[in-house]
């Protein structure tokens, strides 16, 4: 069944939209209507994203950490459009590699405020506005598979990951009885800057194809597959789902690892 145009007249924000799976996000939404804006820290590079979508869309530059950036980026979306109906919360960052006793606080701490708090602001931000308008919207975080797992040496990611869970559903719990549903994409392996630049932090250790392919689905993912599960969140399609993360992973958090 065609999706074209199931978002005309909607206006989606979407965060870290300069680059990856938020970029892919903004031309999904636009392609299927909505009005974006699209919000990154990198002003130059979310311009020229924001600029290439086929309906009219904004760019907003601002640190999703930030109070006033996020309150920035709600009013210049209320400002333009008069509204807001989805919100796409996903910029982050990965942090550094090391072992526990190796960690670097002011590391856990930039990852955390990037990762969570960031999304903790954006929830905030979208219930106050539909608490001010009486309207009311779809929210989608974008977590990780690092949400299902632990890994030795990326604690401040894992560690982030899993608090974009508990605000997924804390957000679900909350929003449900408004008519707000609040879901999380939790993607496997999917190539953008953020996995080039781990791989090339850890001297080529962390081989993405190589893991990728022990995913029952023998592959990693493309941003557009997880544009799609972000569009499928946000729209009436999922209209009874809140509160969950779907994994998209090409499988690898159901294979059993210890299986003898
Ligand atoms: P990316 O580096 O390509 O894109 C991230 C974007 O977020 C960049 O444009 C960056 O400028 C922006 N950003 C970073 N910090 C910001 C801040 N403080 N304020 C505003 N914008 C900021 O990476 P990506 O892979 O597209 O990552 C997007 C999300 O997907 C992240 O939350 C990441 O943890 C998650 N994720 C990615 C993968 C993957 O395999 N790529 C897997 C699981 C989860």
């Amino acid at each position: 069944m065609s999706t074209a145009g199931r978002f005309a007249g909607k206006v989606a924000v979407v965060t870290g939209a300069a680059s990856g799976l938020g970029r892919a996000s903004a031309v999904r939404l636009a392609g299927e209507g909505a009005n974006v804006v699209a919000v990154d820290i990198d002003t130059d590079a979310v311009t020229a994203v924001a600029a290439e979508l086929p309906t009219r869309s904004i760019a907003v530059g601002g640190d999703v950490s930030r109070e006033s950036d996020v309150e920035t980026y709600m009013r210049a979306a209320v400002d333009a459009f008069g509204k807001v109906d989805l919100h796409h919360l996903n910029a982050g960052v990965f942090g550094s590699f090391a072992t526990l006793p190796d960690l670097d606080v002011d590391d856990f701490e930039r990852v955390m405020a990037v990762n969570v708090r960031g999304p903790l602001l954006g929830l905030r931000a979208a219930f106050r506005h539909w608490r001010t308008s009486g309207e009311r919207g779809t929210i989608a975080l974008t977590a990780s598979i690092a949400s299902l797992t632990g890994a030795a040496d990326l604690v401040p990611y894992q560690v982030s990951k899993h608090a974009v869970t508990g605000l997924v559903r804390s957000a679900a719990v909350y929003g449900g009885p408004l008519g707000i549903r609040v879901n999380g994409v939790a993607p496997g392996i999917v190539p953008t800057e953020l996995f080039r630049n781990a791989a090339s932090a850890t001297g080529g250790k962390n081989d993405m194809s190589r893991r990728a392919s022990t995913a029952p689905l023998r592959r990693a993912g493309k941003a557009e597959e997880i544009a799609g599960v972000v569009s499928f969140l946000l729209s009436d399609d999922s209209s009874y789902l809140t509160g969950q993360l779907v994994a998209a992973d090409g499988g690898a958090s159901v294979v059993n690892t210890v299986r003898p």
